[in-house]
């Protein structure tokens, strides 16, 4: 095997440009290619993982299989490239200090300074080759953040050291955006040029510039960025606004981004690969004329990222339909058992979202109610599936006051109670049931005909169970618990047999939905919602 290559992914002017979307889409090229290829996200801030911030601060948080709380654009590189990520995979400031700083007590620099370089930069290095290990081609790096950050400098410090030592087998990527200013009616690549300028201050000379742009920009300005940062204008990549984030690799790879980068790696590009299922992914999504009105229930809905991976399951699921999505945004915080009617009539079908904490869930037990009344099927994702057992507890089995014990210590009725192994936990971090568990579903079930198997694999994230002292009442009132794992007896799926489509899961199906491999339980529930039209 050729030595592995490195790509770092840097951005400059603004944040938010998609740095995540272009890494995972020049990596989804180069695995088209053959090559084996994975991204890790570094994150420059003190917190060991995103676990403990709330979407206001950081979107979805999500979950690889070996249980690692993580970035979200972790979730865009599994949904590209189709293939599991890991703790390795996703990098933070805190935790390149906490490593430094526990061999610093152990006395592994007995007798020196410990300093920002070379100790923490070392640390980050080793963190990038760690994953080479896993011989992979290509391990693309993308440093959250915006140059100039006083934050990522430890980090473009490192990568300046890696192309360094690297050479050939090292590329710097650089995405700017070149911003249309109407009264000039210009688009401005000043601040590209300022932004590259930096980058060279810092020591990195970008081998290849990603521009983001809302339209086409001419070739004329193409050379002119190419002139002021010492680039080869073949190498000045352009990424228009598109309407989906599915078209990005398509885009890249009519611009040859990922034969520049073999070619500047020393590799031999060979024949453009046709990317045949992405493009009729790509190619359904465009055909659909039809919609599919889906409500999704939750408090954080005012933000754009909080549920992320739900978002693209539902929206993969849909075009495997051959539907457009047409995703409500219904925040649980605003229904009322009088108002959800108005709400919730139109909905083919209504996701119910996970979450924490007491605010929104009598908006989410609205919803339930309504949708198993009303027979409109209905998706219980985590707290959503815990929601499911609370509503059926109190409004079927009578149980009043039933509630989870993470609203309320002193129910009278503990249908939802904390994990056994939960109870003596102190320090919040990285300590809940996360990662991949099997689970086994009982032969017959609906969810059995939608997996196709009887022993899955899906991620979970949550510190609370359902109560199993309470399963034989919810089986003979018609709530059925059709998925446990094998080794803990935890109910990990419920379902209502006799409602057209109405499923809860306690992990969280949306972490393994990807673009050439949906997650059945998406697909099936947009179905059965295409079918309640
Ligand atoms: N708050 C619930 C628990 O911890 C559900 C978590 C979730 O929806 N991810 O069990």
């Amino acid at each position: 095997m050729a030595d592995t290559k490195y790509i770092f992914v840097s951005g400059g002017v603004v944040s938010s440009l998609g740095k995540g979307i272009v890494s995972a889409s020049l990596g989804k090229l180069l695995q088209a290619r053959g090559y084996n290829v994975t991204i890790q996200k570094f994150d420059p801030y003190i917190n060991i993982d995103p676990g403990t911030l709330n979407p206001y601060e950081h979107g979805e948080c999500y979950v690889t299989v070996d249980g690692h709380e993580a970035d979200l654009d972790l979730g865009h590189y599994e949904r590209f490239l189709n293939i599991p990520t890991t703790r390795a995979n996703n990098v933070t400031t805190g935790r390149i200090y906490q490593t430094v700083i526990d061999k610093e007590r152990k006395g592994d620099y007995l007798g020196k300074t410990v300093q920002v370089i070379p100790h923490i930069t070392d640390e980050i290095k080793r963190n990038v080759k760690l994953l080479a290990k896993n011989k992979f081609d290509f391990v693309i790096t993308e440093i959250g953040g915006t140059v100039g950050d006083i934050e990522s400098l430890p980090f473009i410090e490192s990568v300046r050291q890696l192309k360094w030592e690297l050479g050939k087998n090292c590329l710097c990527v650089h995405l700017t955006y070149v911003p249309y200013i109407a009264a000039a009616k210009e688009y401005k690549t000043k601040p590209t040029q300022h932004s590259v300028k930096q980058l060279q201050e810092l020591g990195i000379q970008p081998d290849i510039l990603v521009l983001r742009t809302e339209r086409l920009l001419n070739q004329d300005l193409i050379r002119k960025v190419a002139l002021f940062c010492n680039v080869s204008a073949d190498s000045v990549i352009q990424s228009v606004d598109v309407p989906t984030i599915y078209e990005v690799p398509i885009v890249l790879q009519r611009q040859d981004m990922d034969a520049i980068v073999l070619k500047k790696t020393g590799l031999d590009a060979g024949s453009t690969p046709e990317m045949e299922k992405w493009k009729n992914f790509l190619q359904r999504k465009a055909d659909a004329t039809e919609t599919v009105k889906i409500g999704l229930v939750g408090k954080y809905v005012e933000l754009q990222d909080a549920y992320k991976s739900i978002d693209e399951s539902l929206l993969q699921a849909a075009i495997y339909n051959d539907r457009k999505l047409d995703l409500h945004l219904i925040h649980s915080e605003k229904i009322n058992d009088s108002n959800v009617d108005e709400l919730l009539r139109d909905m083919d079908g209504i996701l119910v979202a996970p979450g924490f904490g007491q605010r929104g869930i009598d908006g989410k037990l609205s919803a339930i109610r309504y949708a198993r009344e009303n027979d409109k099927p209905c998706f219980g994702v985590c707290l959503g599936m815990q929601c499911m057992v609370i509503e059926f507890a109190r409004n079927v089995l009578g149980m009043k006051g039933a509630n989870s014990t993470e609203m309320e210590q002193t129910a009278p009725y503990k249908v939802i109670d904390l994990m056994e192994d939960q109870k003596n936990i102190i320090n919040m971090g990285g300590s809940m049931r996360l990662g991949a568990y099997d689970c086994a579903i009982r032969k017959g079930s609906r969810v059995y005909g939608i997996y196709g198997k009887e022993l899955i694999q899906e991620r979970h994230r949550h510190r609370f169970e359902f109560n199993n002292e309470y399963r034989r009442q919810f089986e003979e009132a018609g709530m059925m618990c059709v998925g446990e794992n094998p080794d803990s007896g935890l109910v990990e799926i419920v379902e209502i047999p006799s409602l057209k489509w109405f499923i809860g899961t306690q992990y969280h199906p949306e972490y393994n939905s990807t673009v050439v491999n949906p997650n059945p339980l998406f697909v099936s529930f947009v179905k059965a919602a295409i079918e309640n039209k």
